[in-house]
Protein backbone atom coordinates (compact mmCIF):
# COMPACT_ATOMS: atom_id res chain seq x y z
CA UNK A 1 0.00 0.00 0.00
CA UNK A 2 1.20 3.39 -0.55
CA UNK A 3 1.63 6.17 2.12
CA UNK A 4 -1.36 8.37 2.44
CA UNK A 5 -1.74 11.56 1.19
CA UNK A 6 -3.37 13.89 3.67
CA UNK A 7 -5.38 17.40 3.44
CA UNK A 8 -3.03 20.71 4.80
CA UNK A 9 -3.11 21.13 8.19
CA UNK A 10 -5.94 23.26 9.10
CA UNK A 11 -8.24 22.61 6.13
CA UNK A 12 -11.38 20.66 7.14
CA UNK A 13 -13.44 18.07 4.79
CA UNK A 14 -17.60 18.25 5.14
CA UNK A 15 -19.04 14.60 5.49
CA UNK A 16 -22.25 13.94 5.15
CA UNK A 17 -23.92 14.58 8.51
CA UNK A 18 -22.20 17.57 8.93
CA UNK A 19 -22.67 18.88 5.65
CA UNK A 20 -26.29 18.16 5.95
CA UNK A 21 -26.28 20.42 9.06
CA UNK A 22 -23.98 23.27 6.88
CA UNK A 23 -26.62 23.32 4.16
CA UNK A 24 -29.46 23.98 6.53
CA UNK A 25 -27.56 26.68 7.80
CA UNK A 26 -26.76 28.12 4.62
CA UNK A 27 -30.55 27.99 3.52
CA UNK A 28 -31.19 29.99 6.47
CA UNK A 29 -28.35 32.53 5.85
CA UNK A 30 -29.66 32.97 2.20
CA UNK A 31 -33.01 33.09 2.72
CA UNK A 32 -32.77 35.83 5.18
CA UNK A 33 -30.07 37.95 2.67
CA UNK A 34 -33.52 37.47 0.15
CA UNK A 35 -35.68 38.90 2.47
CA UNK A 36 -34.13 42.09 2.72
CA UNK A 37 -33.83 42.30 -0.89
CA UNK A 38 -30.21 41.27 -1.30
CA UNK A 39 -28.43 39.66 -4.56
CA UNK A 40 -25.83 37.41 -4.71
CA UNK A 41 -22.09 37.94 -5.88
CA UNK A 42 -19.94 35.39 -6.79
CA UNK A 43 -16.10 36.12 -7.26
CA UNK A 44 -12.94 34.00 -7.66
CA UNK A 45 -10.69 32.54 -4.75
CA UNK A 46 -7.78 33.90 -6.03
CA UNK A 47 -7.33 37.64 -7.18
CA UNK A 48 -4.05 39.51 -7.31
CA UNK A 49 -1.81 39.77 -4.23
CA UNK A 50 -1.69 43.81 -4.24
CA UNK A 51 -5.62 43.61 -4.63
CA UNK A 52 -5.84 42.31 -0.93
CA UNK A 53 -2.48 44.63 0.00
CA UNK A 54 -4.44 47.87 -1.33
CA UNK A 55 -7.76 47.04 0.45
CA UNK A 56 -7.16 45.11 3.67
CA UNK A 57 -3.80 47.41 4.54
CA UNK A 58 0.22 46.55 4.21
CA UNK A 59 0.30 46.38 7.88
CA UNK A 60 -2.77 44.14 9.31
CA UNK A 61 -2.08 40.85 10.43
CA UNK A 62 -3.74 39.41 7.53
CA UNK A 63 -1.06 41.19 4.76
CA UNK A 64 1.78 40.96 7.17
CA UNK A 65 1.85 37.33 7.93
CA UNK A 66 -1.28 35.50 6.59
CA UNK A 67 -1.94 35.57 3.25
CA UNK A 68 -1.47 32.67 1.06
CA UNK A 69 0.51 33.88 -1.54
CA UNK A 70 2.34 32.48 -4.79
CA UNK A 71 3.67 33.06 -8.42
CA UNK A 72 1.92 31.57 -10.99
CA UNK A 73 3.35 29.87 -13.91
CA UNK A 74 3.43 33.42 -15.82
CA UNK A 75 5.43 34.69 -12.94
CA UNK A 76 1.96 36.82 -12.02
CA UNK A 77 1.61 36.98 -7.97
CA UNK A 78 -1.51 36.16 -5.99
CA UNK A 79 -3.28 35.36 -3.46
CA UNK A 80 -6.31 33.11 -2.13
CA UNK A 81 -8.59 35.52 -0.59
CA UNK A 82 -8.31 35.79 3.08
CA UNK A 83 -11.97 38.04 2.96
CA UNK A 84 -14.62 38.79 0.87
CA UNK A 85 -15.17 42.67 0.81
CA UNK A 86 -11.73 43.37 -1.56
CA UNK A 87 -12.75 40.99 -4.35
CA UNK A 88 -16.52 42.25 -4.29
CA UNK A 89 -15.46 46.01 -4.14
CA UNK A 90 -13.17 44.45 -7.55
CA UNK A 91 -16.08 43.23 -8.69
CA UNK A 92 -18.55 45.70 -8.75
CA UNK A 93 -16.16 48.01 -10.27
CA UNK A 94 -14.69 45.55 -12.92
CA UNK A 95 -18.56 44.96 -13.71
CA UNK A 96 -20.23 48.78 -13.31
CA UNK A 97 -22.50 47.67 -10.67
CA UNK A 98 -21.90 50.94 -8.74
CA UNK A 99 -21.30 53.39 -11.28
CA UNK A 100 -24.54 55.72 -9.82
CA UNK A 101 -26.49 53.26 -8.52
CA UNK A 102 -26.57 51.54 -5.46
CA UNK A 103 -26.13 47.77 -4.78
CA UNK A 104 -27.50 45.60 -1.94
CA UNK A 105 -25.22 41.96 -2.38
CA UNK A 106 -24.47 39.02 -0.53
CA UNK A 107 -21.57 36.09 -1.01
CA UNK A 108 -20.59 32.96 0.79
CA UNK A 109 -17.63 30.97 0.14
CA UNK A 110 -14.16 29.75 1.69
CA UNK A 111 -11.71 31.81 2.48
CA UNK A 112 -7.99 31.73 3.20
CA UNK A 113 -5.59 32.57 6.08
CA UNK A 114 -2.12 30.98 7.30
CA UNK A 115 -3.32 30.83 10.95
CA UNK A 116 -2.51 28.37 13.96
CA UNK A 117 -4.99 26.27 13.18
CA UNK A 118 -7.32 25.97 16.97
CA UNK A 119 -11.18 25.47 17.17
CA UNK A 120 -12.78 28.33 15.76
CA UNK A 121 -9.81 29.41 14.11
CA UNK A 122 -8.76 27.42 10.45
CA UNK A 123 -6.64 28.28 7.22
CA UNK A 124 -9.95 27.70 5.25
CA UNK A 125 -13.11 28.67 6.35
CA UNK A 126 -16.08 29.99 5.45
CA UNK A 127 -17.72 33.50 6.00
CA UNK A 128 -20.85 34.40 4.74
CA UNK A 129 -21.13 38.24 3.65
CA UNK A 130 -23.45 40.92 2.48
CA UNK A 131 -22.38 44.66 1.13
CA UNK A 132 -24.01 47.26 0.56
CA UNK A 133 -22.69 50.21 -1.79
CA UNK A 134 -24.04 53.64 -2.43
CA UNK A 135 -25.23 54.43 0.76
CA UNK A 136 -24.55 56.86 3.72
CA UNK A 137 -26.87 56.71 6.28
CA UNK A 138 -27.62 55.34 9.22
CA UNK A 139 -30.52 53.60 8.30
CA UNK A 140 -28.54 51.07 6.03
CA UNK A 141 -26.22 50.45 8.67
CA UNK A 142 -29.29 49.85 10.99
CA UNK A 143 -29.98 47.18 8.40
CA UNK A 144 -27.08 45.50 7.68
CA UNK A 145 -27.39 45.04 11.93
CA UNK A 146 -30.83 43.54 11.52
CA UNK A 147 -29.92 41.00 8.92
CA UNK A 148 -27.63 39.72 11.22
CA UNK A 149 -29.83 39.94 14.25
CA UNK A 150 -32.82 38.27 12.54
CA UNK A 151 -30.25 35.47 11.15
CA UNK A 152 -29.98 35.03 15.54
CA UNK A 153 -33.26 35.01 15.75
CA UNK A 154 -34.18 32.15 12.89
CA UNK A 155 -31.43 30.51 14.20
CA UNK A 156 -32.34 30.56 17.59
CA UNK A 157 -29.50 32.17 18.78
CA UNK A 158 -30.50 35.51 20.51
CA UNK A 159 -30.09 34.69 24.08
CA UNK A 160 -26.39 33.54 22.83
CA UNK A 161 -24.96 36.47 21.69
CA UNK A 162 -24.49 40.14 22.19
CA UNK A 163 -23.59 43.26 19.90
CA UNK A 164 -20.57 45.22 20.35
CA UNK A 165 -20.87 48.19 18.82
CA UNK A 166 -18.39 51.16 18.13
CA UNK A 167 -17.54 54.12 15.98
CA UNK A 168 -14.63 54.79 14.57
CA UNK A 169 -15.52 58.29 13.22
CA UNK A 170 -13.92 59.86 9.98
CA UNK A 171 -10.65 59.47 8.72
CA UNK A 172 -9.64 63.15 9.61
CA UNK A 173 -10.69 62.46 13.14
CA UNK A 174 -8.95 59.37 13.75
CA UNK A 175 -5.95 60.91 12.07
CA UNK A 176 -6.03 63.47 15.10
CA UNK A 177 -6.93 60.68 17.73
CA UNK A 178 -3.93 58.55 16.25
CA UNK A 179 -1.47 61.70 17.33
CA UNK A 180 -3.08 62.19 20.58
CA UNK A 181 -3.06 57.95 21.24
CA UNK A 182 0.82 57.88 19.74
CA UNK A 183 1.26 60.66 22.09
CA UNK A 184 -0.12 58.76 24.89
CA UNK A 185 1.65 55.04 24.19
CA UNK A 186 5.04 57.17 23.88
CA UNK A 187 5.15 57.25 27.67
CA UNK A 188 4.41 53.76 28.52
CA UNK A 189 6.09 53.00 25.56
CA UNK A 190 8.72 50.39 27.70
CA UNK A 191 5.70 48.93 29.42
CA UNK A 192 4.23 47.55 26.46
CA UNK A 193 4.47 44.35 24.86
CA UNK A 194 6.52 43.75 21.77
CA UNK A 195 3.41 43.49 19.29
CA UNK A 196 2.05 46.80 21.16
CA UNK A 197 5.50 48.28 20.81
CA UNK A 198 5.29 47.39 16.87
CA UNK A 199 2.24 48.82 16.24
CA UNK A 200 2.52 51.54 18.22
CA UNK A 201 4.12 53.40 15.35
CA UNK A 202 2.46 51.63 11.95
CA UNK A 203 -1.15 51.10 13.09
CA UNK A 204 -1.68 52.50 16.37
CA UNK A 205 -5.62 51.92 16.65
CA UNK A 206 -4.34 48.28 16.53
CA UNK A 207 -3.02 48.38 20.12
CA UNK A 208 -6.53 49.30 20.97
CA UNK A 209 -7.56 45.51 20.48
CA UNK A 210 -4.50 44.15 22.38
CA UNK A 211 -4.79 40.87 24.38
CA UNK A 212 -2.51 41.80 26.73
CA UNK A 213 -3.62 42.30 30.07
CA UNK A 214 -1.18 45.11 31.53
CA UNK A 215 -1.49 46.90 28.10
CA UNK A 216 -5.20 46.30 28.80
CA UNK A 217 -4.76 48.40 32.01
CA UNK A 218 -2.50 51.23 30.73
CA UNK A 219 -5.13 51.70 28.02
CA UNK A 220 -7.58 52.83 30.73
CA UNK A 221 -6.14 56.14 30.94
CA UNK A 222 -5.79 56.76 27.30
CA UNK A 223 -7.41 59.77 25.20
CA UNK A 224 -10.66 58.29 23.75
CA UNK A 225 -11.90 58.39 19.90
CA UNK A 226 -14.95 59.49 20.91
CA UNK A 227 -13.77 63.31 22.41
CA UNK A 228 -12.66 63.33 18.78
CA UNK A 229 -15.80 62.80 16.47
CA UNK A 230 -17.22 66.28 15.29
CA UNK A 231 -21.05 66.81 14.54
CA UNK A 232 -21.25 64.47 12.09
CA UNK A 233 -20.03 61.32 13.37
CA UNK A 234 -22.00 61.94 16.38
CA UNK A 235 -25.62 62.20 14.76
CA UNK A 236 -24.82 58.96 12.48
CA UNK A 237 -23.98 57.01 15.62
CA UNK A 238 -26.52 58.55 17.88
CA UNK A 239 -29.50 57.99 15.12
CA UNK A 240 -28.06 54.56 14.54
CA UNK A 241 -28.53 53.52 18.15
CA UNK A 242 -32.11 54.89 18.16
CA UNK A 243 -32.69 52.60 14.99
CA UNK A 244 -31.59 49.82 16.96
CA UNK A 245 -33.01 50.44 20.29
CA UNK A 246 -36.37 50.69 18.06
CA UNK A 247 -35.79 47.10 16.32
CA UNK A 248 -35.05 45.78 20.05
CA UNK A 249 -31.52 45.18 19.21
CA UNK A 250 -29.60 45.49 22.30
CA UNK A 251 -25.91 46.30 22.08
CA UNK A 252 -22.58 47.28 24.80
CA UNK A 253 -20.71 50.15 23.81
CA UNK A 254 -17.47 49.18 22.88
CA UNK A 255 -14.60 52.00 22.42
CA UNK A 256 -11.83 49.67 22.25
CA UNK A 257 -13.41 47.84 19.01
CA UNK A 258 -11.39 48.12 15.88
CA UNK A 259 -11.55 45.60 13.75
CA UNK A 260 -8.24 43.83 11.88
CA UNK A 261 -8.90 45.31 8.64
CA UNK A 262 -7.63 48.79 8.12
CA UNK A 263 -10.58 49.81 5.44
CA UNK A 264 -13.45 50.52 7.93
CA UNK A 265 -14.73 54.08 9.27
CA UNK A 266 -18.06 55.41 11.43
CA UNK A 267 -19.57 51.70 12.13
CA UNK A 268 -18.15 48.68 13.73
CA UNK A 269 -19.88 45.99 14.83
CA UNK A 270 -19.30 42.35 16.18
CA UNK A 271 -21.45 39.84 17.69
CA UNK A 272 -19.71 37.67 20.28
CA UNK A 273 -20.60 34.98 21.78
CA UNK A 274 -19.52 33.04 25.57
CA UNK A 275 -19.72 29.97 24.33
CA UNK A 276 -16.94 29.26 22.19
CA UNK A 277 -13.92 30.38 24.62
CA UNK A 278 -11.59 33.05 23.07
CA UNK A 279 -12.74 32.60 19.10
CA UNK A 280 -15.96 34.15 19.95
CA UNK A 281 -16.46 36.48 17.66
CA UNK A 282 -19.60 34.81 15.22
CA UNK A 283 -19.58 37.84 12.88
CA UNK A 284 -17.73 41.29 12.07
CA UNK A 285 -18.73 44.52 10.12
CA UNK A 286 -18.84 47.71 9.59
CA UNK A 287 -18.84 50.97 7.29
CA UNK A 288 -15.94 51.04 4.97
CA UNK A 289 -16.55 54.54 2.91
CA UNK A 290 -13.24 55.14 1.59
CA UNK A 291 -12.39 51.31 -0.01
CA UNK A 292 -13.71 52.01 -3.66
CA UNK A 293 -12.09 55.10 -4.10
CA UNK A 294 -8.90 53.18 -2.56
CA UNK A 295 -9.58 50.87 -5.19
CA UNK A 296 -9.31 52.86 -7.96
CA UNK A 297 -13.27 54.14 -8.43
CA UNK A 298 -15.39 56.91 -7.87
CA UNK A 299 -15.87 57.57 -4.10
CA UNK A 300 -18.69 55.29 -2.61
CA UNK A 301 -19.98 54.64 0.66
CA UNK A 302 -20.48 51.29 2.05
CA UNK A 303 -21.11 48.75 4.43
CA UNK A 304 -21.35 45.21 5.03
CA UNK A 305 -20.78 42.38 7.74
CA UNK A 306 -19.29 38.76 7.15
CA UNK A 307 -20.43 35.62 9.43
CA UNK A 308 -17.76 33.36 10.19
CA UNK A 309 -19.43 29.98 9.26
CA UNK A 310 -17.67 27.67 11.56
CA UNK A 311 -17.94 29.51 14.16
CA UNK A 312 -21.46 29.41 13.78
CA UNK A 313 -22.02 26.40 13.88
CA UNK A 314 -19.94 24.87 16.37
CA UNK A 315 -22.50 27.79 18.30
CA UNK A 316 -25.64 25.57 17.08
CA UNK A 317 -23.74 22.58 17.94
CA UNK A 318 -22.88 23.33 21.60
CA UNK A 319 -26.12 24.79 21.71
CA UNK A 320 -27.94 21.64 20.83
CA UNK A 321 -30.03 23.59 18.04
CA UNK A 322 -29.07 21.81 14.72
CA UNK A 323 -28.87 18.36 13.41
CA UNK A 324 -28.12 15.91 10.41
CA UNK A 325 -30.87 15.85 8.31
CA UNK A 326 -31.66 12.63 6.99
CA UNK A 327 -31.27 12.73 2.87
CA UNK A 328 -33.89 9.64 2.43
CA UNK A 329 -37.63 9.75 2.11
CA UNK A 330 -37.94 6.55 0.87
CA UNK A 331 -36.37 3.58 0.09
CA UNK A 332 -37.27 1.63 -3.03
CA UNK A 333 -36.74 -2.17 -3.20
CA UNK A 334 -37.08 -5.44 -4.39
CA UNK A 335 -36.87 -8.98 -4.97
CA UNK A 336 -35.92 -10.87 -7.97
CA UNK A 337 -34.61 -10.08 -11.37
CA UNK A 338 -37.71 -8.83 -13.28
CA UNK A 339 -39.02 -6.47 -9.92
CA UNK A 340 -35.66 -4.89 -9.92
CA UNK A 341 -35.64 -3.25 -13.04
CA UNK A 342 -39.24 -2.43 -12.26
CA UNK A 343 -38.65 -0.82 -8.92
CA UNK A 344 -35.94 0.96 -10.80
CA UNK A 345 -38.24 2.37 -13.56
CA UNK A 346 -40.61 3.10 -10.62
CA UNK A 347 -38.08 5.30 -8.83
CA UNK A 348 -37.65 7.53 -11.76
CA UNK A 349 -40.87 8.13 -12.45
CA UNK A 350 -41.70 8.71 -8.81
CA UNK A 351 -38.81 10.82 -9.00
CA UNK A 352 -40.44 13.23 -11.57
CA UNK A 353 -43.89 13.29 -9.76
CA UNK A 354 -43.47 13.92 -6.84
CA UNK A 355 -39.74 16.11 -7.18
CA UNK A 356 -39.58 17.24 -3.89
CA UNK A 357 -39.52 13.54 -2.23
CA UNK A 358 -35.78 12.03 -2.11
CA UNK A 359 -36.40 8.41 -3.64
CA UNK A 360 -33.18 6.08 -3.06
CA UNK A 361 -33.15 2.68 -5.19
CA UNK A 362 -31.89 -0.20 -2.94
CA UNK A 363 -29.00 -1.43 -5.68
CA UNK A 364 -27.25 -4.57 -5.20
CA UNK A 365 -30.26 -6.55 -4.38
CA UNK A 366 -30.16 -9.51 -1.56
CA UNK A 367 -32.29 -10.31 1.21
CA UNK A 368 -35.23 -8.32 2.24
CA UNK A 369 -33.91 -8.00 5.64
CA UNK A 370 -30.88 -6.33 4.42
CA UNK A 371 -33.02 -4.01 2.57
CA UNK A 372 -34.70 -2.94 5.40
CA UNK A 373 -31.33 -2.33 7.32
CA UNK A 374 -30.49 -0.12 4.75
CA UNK A 375 -33.76 1.66 4.72
CA UNK A 376 -33.26 2.00 8.27
CA UNK A 377 -29.63 2.89 8.52
CA UNK A 378 -30.05 6.26 6.10
CA UNK A 379 -33.49 6.99 8.22
CA UNK A 380 -35.75 6.91 5.21
CA UNK A 381 -40.01 6.73 6.50
CA UNK A 382 -41.43 4.65 4.06
CA UNK A 383 -40.16 1.36 1.81
CA UNK A 384 -41.36 0.21 -1.04
CA UNK A 385 -41.72 -3.20 -1.91
CA UNK A 386 -41.71 -4.97 -5.33
CA UNK A 387 -41.92 -8.52 -5.39
CA UNK A 388 -42.87 -10.95 -8.40
CA UNK A 389 -46.70 -10.55 -7.25
CA UNK A 390 -46.62 -6.94 -6.80
CA UNK A 391 -45.34 -6.61 -10.32
CA UNK A 392 -47.97 -9.48 -11.38
CA UNK A 393 -50.73 -7.02 -9.89
CA UNK A 394 -49.69 -3.94 -10.54
CA UNK A 395 -49.31 -2.97 -7.06
CA UNK A 396 -46.71 -2.06 -4.22
CA UNK A 397 -46.56 -2.79 -1.21
CA UNK A 398 -45.48 0.27 1.06
CA UNK A 399 -44.21 -0.23 4.49
CA UNK A 400 -44.26 2.54 7.17
CA UNK A 401 -40.64 2.44 8.56
CA UNK A 402 -41.32 3.59 11.94
CA UNK A 403 -45.29 2.02 12.36
CA UNK A 404 -44.24 -1.03 10.76
CA UNK A 405 -47.50 -1.32 9.24
CA UNK A 406 -47.32 -2.71 5.61
CA UNK A 407 -50.06 -1.78 3.28
CA UNK A 408 -50.56 -2.80 -0.80
CA UNK A 409 -50.84 0.09 -2.90
CA UNK A 410 -52.19 -0.16 -6.63
CA UNK A 411 -49.54 1.54 -8.99
CA UNK A 412 -51.64 4.32 -10.23
CA UNK A 413 -52.25 5.19 -6.63
CA UNK A 414 -48.42 5.00 -5.36
CA UNK A 415 -47.63 8.70 -5.73
CA UNK A 416 -50.97 10.11 -4.04
CA UNK A 417 -50.31 7.50 -1.25
CA UNK A 418 -46.60 9.06 -0.81
CA UNK A 419 -47.53 12.31 -0.64
CA UNK A 420 -50.36 11.53 2.07
CA UNK A 421 -47.53 9.71 4.42
CA UNK A 422 -44.21 11.76 3.79
P1 LIG B 1 -10.65 37.18 14.79
O1 LIG B 1 -10.58 38.39 15.65
O2 LIG B 1 -11.43 36.06 15.43
O3 LIG B 1 -9.32 36.75 14.25
P2 LIG B 1 -11.11 38.68 12.40
O4 LIG B 1 -11.34 40.05 12.90
O5 LIG B 1 -9.78 38.29 11.87
O6 LIG B 1 -11.54 37.60 13.53
P3 LIG B 1 -12.85 39.06 10.15
O7 LIG B 1 -11.80 39.30 9.16
O8 LIG B 1 -13.67 40.18 10.63
O9 LIG B 1 -12.24 38.26 11.38
O10 LIG B 1 -13.83 37.91 9.61
C1 LIG B 1 -15.20 37.81 9.98
C2 LIG B 1 -15.49 36.52 10.70
O11 LIG B 1 -14.89 35.41 10.04
C3 LIG B 1 -14.91 36.43 12.10
O12 LIG B 1 -15.73 37.09 13.02
C4 LIG B 1 -14.90 34.95 12.35
O13 LIG B 1 -16.17 34.50 12.72
C5 LIG B 1 -14.53 34.41 11.00
N1 LIG B 1 -13.09 34.09 10.91
C6 LIG B 1 -12.06 34.94 10.72
N2 LIG B 1 -10.89 34.28 10.66
C7 LIG B 1 -11.20 32.95 10.81
C8 LIG B 1 -10.44 31.72 10.83
N3 LIG B 1 -9.13 31.72 10.64
N4 LIG B 1 -11.11 30.57 11.00
C9 LIG B 1 -12.45 30.55 11.16
N5 LIG B 1 -13.21 31.65 11.15
C10 LIG B 1 -12.61 32.84 10.98
MG1 LIG C 1 -8.09 37.36 12.74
Amino acid sequence: MSAKITAIRGMNDLVPGPSSVWAQVEQTLIATAASFGFSEIRTPVIEKTGLFSRAIGEVTDVVEKEMYTFKDRDGDLLSLRPEGTAGCVRACLEDGLIHNQEQRLWYRGPMFRHERPQKGRYRQFHQFGIEVFGLTGPDIDAEIISFSAMLWKKLGLTDHVRLELNSLGSSEERARYRDSLVAFLEKYRSELDEDSQRRMYTNPLRVLDTKDAHVGEILKEAPRLSDFFGSETRAHFDTLKELLTGMSIGYTLNDRLVRGLDYYNLTVFEWVTEALGSQGTVCGGGRYDGLVEQLGGQPTPAVGCAVGLERLVLLLEALDLVKPAPSVDVMVCSMGDQPAREAQYLANRLRMELPETRFMLHCGGGKMKKQMAHADKVNARLALILGDDEVAGHQVTVKNLSSGEQTTVPESEIAAFIKQHI
